[in-house]
């Protein structure tokens, strides 16, 4: 355990859409019973690419006693896993991954999705 960055949903705002599913590399979460939930916390890595695709804002990250994150348990659920392919878009000009290259950026504590298009505006003001 360890006091650490990890997400947290908020099941009265989650309407189950899966948009945060595909985002996470890890493959921390899935829908359970119609709400996105973390599967285990130890395959959360506090990125937070989750948060910026939720249109309801239900995802959050919080600092909390954890388990220590791990690359064998995330490993492990990768080998299994079914990926959904839903598109990201960048967070500026919503060009879908479909038309546009879209990176995974951060700052001050925000994570955000940005097409090489937006990027230059986003770097230079
Ligand atoms: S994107 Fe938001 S509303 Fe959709 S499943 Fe994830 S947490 Fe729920």
């Amino acid at each position: 355990m360890a006091l650490r960055s990890v997400i947290r949903i908020n099941e009265e705002l989650c309407n189950g859409c899966g948009a945060c599913i595909a985002p996470c590399a890890e493959g921390a979460l899935a829908i359970v019973d119609g709400k996105a939930r973390v599967v285990k916390e130890e395959l959360c890595d506090g990125a937070g690419f989750c948060l910026g695709v939720c249109p309801l804002g239900a995802v959050i990250l919080e600092i909390r006693e954890a388990p220590d994150f791990s690359e064998a348990a995330v490993l492990e659920q990768q080998a299994g896993q079914v990926k959904t392919y839903i598109p990201q878009q960048c967070s500026f000009c919503h060009n879908s991954e479909d038309e546009a290259y879209i990176l995974p950026v951060k700052h001050r504590g925000e994570s955000r999705w940005v097409c090489t298009s937006c990027l230059p505006r986003l770097i230079h003001g």
